[in-house]
């Protein structure tokens, strides 16, 4: 009985696999078909000042409207962009578009846009940014570029290089996800970062942890002691709003103040903000 019950097992398991596989095949045909057939969409989020509450700027989250699945979530589609390269001309497109969308912004707001290591592989990134701020006529002060440490763990030197040149032109460069890797600290010293985004798993436990809290404070005093702009992300209470504020996040970002949202809600969220003409 045991015998039987587990080639049943077995089986099931091997035509699960063999349905994964399929259904990865034919995502990754879809993913292709994508950008030609504008199932992208870039939602943003709000970026906050933690003083003032103020919105300061925008991350660009990529959204994929699937023809059937519907709403694709980038943790689904971004791995798979990587692995077949697509993310390349999709990351493109992103920057592209973001800086459009925030062209059309008052001037004291920004766009945040985050960049896969594979974009650093493709060796025209700086030119991509470049004719992305001149296409679009936005000031590179206002770009924001965010990257994760794994940007900076393979091909240091040309990477390197690009981000020197990239932020030469006034862009910023953030690192995003900070403490989720394995030596957060040592690519601080590699290159001079703007901003540090504290990820959203130490805020998550800054109520309950003691030893959370201890370490968002030690990451926003070396960032002051460096000269470098924290964000806590993934602020979801008042509890954690005042927890970051008291140990010196300068910038909130969060489903408190704001889920990501398409650009039409963002000019409702900006015209909200002035005060009204009438
Ligand atoms: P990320 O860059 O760290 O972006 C923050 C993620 O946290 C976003 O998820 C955002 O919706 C979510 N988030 C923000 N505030 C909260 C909160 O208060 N609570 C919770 N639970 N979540 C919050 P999203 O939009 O699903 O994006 C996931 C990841 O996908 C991003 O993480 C980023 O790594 C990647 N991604 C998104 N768009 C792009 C893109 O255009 N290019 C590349 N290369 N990666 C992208
Ligand atoms: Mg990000
Ligand atoms: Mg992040
Ligand atoms: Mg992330």
């Amino acid at each position: 009985k045991a015998k039987s019950k587990g080639r049943g097992t077995f089986c099931f398991f091997e035509a699960t696999m063999d349905a994964n596989r399929q259904e990865r095949r034919k995502l990754e045909l879809d993913l292709q078909q994508a950008l030609e057939t504008n199932q992208f969409e870039i939602y943003y989020q709000p970026q906050v000042d933690a003083a003032s509450e103020e919105v300061v700027g925008f991350e660009a989250l990529l959204r994929w409207h699937h023809p059937e699945r519907g709403l694709v979530s980038p943790a689904e589609f971004i791995p798979l962009a990587e692995e077949t390269g697509l993310i390349v001309p999709i990351g493109e497109w992103v920057l592209r578009q973001a800086c459009k969308d925030a062209a059309g912004w008052p001037a004291d707001i920004g766009v945040a846009v985050n960049l896969s290591p594979l974009q650093f592989r493709s060796q025209t990134l700086a030119h991509t940014v470049v004719s992305a701020l001149s296409d679009s006529e936005l000031p590179a002060s206002r770009l924001e570029l965010e990257i994760t440490e794994s940007v900076l763990l393979t091909d240091n030197e040309t990477t390197l290089a690009t981000l020197h040149h990239i932020r030469g032109l006034g862009v910023r460069i953030a690192m995003d996800d900070f403490g989720t890797g394995y030596s957060s600290l040592s690519y601080l010293r590699l290159f001079p970062f703007d901003k540090i985004k504290i990820d959203q798993s130490f805020i998550r436990e800054l109520g309950s942890s003691k030893d959370c809290a201890a370490i968002v404070k030690a990451v926003v005093d070396l960032g002051v002691s460096l000269g470098i702009t924290t964000t806590a992300e993934g602020v979801e209470t008042k509890d954690q709003l005042n927890r970051v504020r008291e140990q010196g996040c300068r910038e909130i970002q969060g489903y408190l103040f704001g889920k990501p949202l398409p650009l039409s809600s963002v000019h409702d969220l900006i015209r909200g903000r002035l005060p009204s003409a009438a």
